[in-house]
């Protein structure tokens, strides 16, 4: 028999106008240290744009269902699947999901999630964050008319963890890496850097900022620093230094 999403994943489904359903691992790889992907068959109708994400219901330490959300690294309409890319240096609901999961497990997926998506119109695309960003940062990426140009600057616990590309030939793409060299995850001093260093391209440019609630709101200043309109930066928080995200997915936006 069909297995059917908890009804609070229904019922929350409905007030977010997404869709509710239980999908089944079709396949977990490690990309890298800090990087596994996890393919989802079933549910590649709620992967919905560039940009958008899926909540994943979750246990917690103490058997606590918490969501998580997860962009959507790419869809794939023939397989009937959605592949995420998850960080896995740390401890929590989420991870250890991503470290035990195995092919054949259902998971219960709401989606499509977000309200980022490619700016068609800018004349070139900042792509800037963490390891957490980098299925956002490709998708959209792909998504770029061509040809075209983007930037992408990544924070790094090392970098073998930088999963760049490979994008189409019509991509003009300029990538700095940063390693963290021991600083803390909440210190944006090496994105800020990196930004400093990069030439920004003639014309209108959209920013895209995903990783550490600090660093992401450091970001936007210093994005406006450099000649960006406040309409010209997309931001997102996507996880917070110190703090488990609240249960519904999303970090604490309280300033202490
Ligand atoms: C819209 C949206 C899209 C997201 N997309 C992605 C995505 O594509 N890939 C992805 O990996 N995550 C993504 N995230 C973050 C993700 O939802 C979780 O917050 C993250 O995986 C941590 O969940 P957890 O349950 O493992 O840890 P939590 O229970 O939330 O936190 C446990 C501890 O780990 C720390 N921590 C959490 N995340 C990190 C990290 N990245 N690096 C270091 N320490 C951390 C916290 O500060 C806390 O101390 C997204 C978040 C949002 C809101």
């Amino acid at each position: 028999m069909k297995k059917l999403p908890d009804d609070s994943s229904v019922q929350l489904a409905l007030r977010l106008g997404a869709g509710a359903r239980i999908g089944r691992v079709l396949a977990s790889s490690r990309l890298s240290d800090a990087l596994t992907e996890i393919e989802i068959g079933g549910v590649s109708d709620l992967g919905g744009v560039p940009g958008s994400d899926v909540m994943i219901r979750l246990l917690d330490d103490a058997g606590r269902p918490v969501r998580r959300r997860y962009s959507v690294r790419r869809v794939e309409p023939s397989r009937d699947s959605l592949t995420l890319w998850l960080t896995l240096d740390h401890n929590g609901p989420g991870t250890r999901w991503s470290q035990a999961v195995q092919p054949g497990d259902d998971v219960e997926v709401i989606g499509p999630r977000g309200k980022i998506t490619l700016d068609s119109s800018a004349d070139w695309h900042l792509f800037i964050g963490d390891t957490s960003g980098l299925a956002a940062f490709h998708r959209l990426a792909e998504s770029i008319p061509l040809p075209g140009r983007a930037l992408i600057a990544v924070a790094v616990e090392s970098a073998r963890d930088a999963r760049i590309g490979p994008f189409a030939q019509d991509l003009s793409l300029d990538a700095v890496i940063v390693e963290r060299l021991g600083r803390a995850l909440d210190d944006p001093a090496g994105l800020f850097d990196a930004l400093a260093t990069m030439s920004l391209p003639p014309g209108r440019g959209r920013a895209y900022v995903f990783g550490e609630f600090h660093v992401v709101r450091a970001l936007q200043v210093a994005l406006l620093d450099r000649g960006l309109g406040p309409d010209d930066v997309s931001h997102k928080a996507y996880w917070r230094h110190g703090r488990a995200n609240a249960d519904h997915g999303e970090p604490e936006k309280s300033t202490n």
